[in-house]
């Protein structure tokens, strides 16, 4: 697929969020959408958890402090953050910087899939416990941080589709983590979240995406404290191996 077609793709996902009004709650308090920026093709996406001050004053994501160091160990590994993709789990800032809530997260579950989908990364990177436990609910982030695991996803119809057909768009495609357990709760609202854009979920086998995830943890918890700060150094500093062994 070509970059362009990727960034088209990207702007449908981006246009659907708006048009049907994903998480009302959040987006009556947001200045705007903060959607995701970088490469459309590229082999690394950064996940974070949800937009803060700066982020939704801008309309960009990690553009803080967090941002600036996010952006300092991309320089360590030889890229800049324009190589990059980075996005966040939730796309509108939630009030006072609260952690986003476990309904808000799952509504907008659809819509990252259908982002890496579009993206097909080599290493999706998740930045913080929130991030790796909407894919993988059952790690813990000390645990497993620095350790890539492979996993399929499949996912949900009519996100980004450009139109109604789905033709090219993710089809009929339905959250459903083959590898682990998706929790009670989580399954619920992702059905919820998926009769928001209409229609019967089906299965079909070609909708599955495979996702090397790589757990980090997240730079703002890791700004402050010099232990974590250097964990997640030492484990941003696999991240071209483990790219030259994918
Ligand atoms: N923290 C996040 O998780 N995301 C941002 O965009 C900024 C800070």
């Amino acid at each position: 697929m070509s970059r362009k077609t990727k960034q088209a793709k990207l702007d449908a996902i981006a246009k659907d969020i708006v048009e049907q009004n994903i998480c009302p709650e959040l987006a009556k308090d947001a200045t705007q959408l903060v959607f995701g920026e970088g490469n459309p093709d590229a082999e690394l996406v950064f996940i974070g958890e949800a937009p803060g001050k700066n982020e939704d004053l801008q309309g960009k994501p990690f553009v803080g402090a967090a941002g600036k160091f996010l952006n300092e160990m991309l320089e360590m590994i030889g890229l800049k953050r324009e190589d990059v993709y980075i996005t966040n789990i939730v796309k509108y800032r939630p009030p006072n910087n609260r952690d986003p809530l476990p309904d808000e997260k799952s509504q907008f579950m659809p819509f990252l899939e259908a982002q890496l989908d579009a993206i097909q990364p080599k290493i999706t990177v998740t930045l913080g416990r929130h991030s790796l436990n909407c894919f993988l609910p059952d790690l813990s982030i000390s645990q497993v941080h620095g350790q890539p695991k492979r996993m399929h996803i499949k996912l949900t119809r009519g996100v980004g589709n450009q139109g109604a057909d789905g033709v090219q768009g993710n089809n009929e495609k339905r959250t459903n983590r083959t590898n682990g357990t998706e929790s009670e709760s989580r399954k619920q609202l992702t059905q919820q979240s998926a009769a928001k854009l209409g229609g019967v979920r089906q299965l079909a086998e070609q909708d599955e995406l495979t996702l090397v995830i790589l757990p980090l943890f997240h730079p703002a918890a890791a700004l402050y404290n010099s232990n974590m700060k250097q964990t997640l150094i030492d484990d941003f500093s696999k991240i071209p191996t483990i790219l030259k062994l994918i």
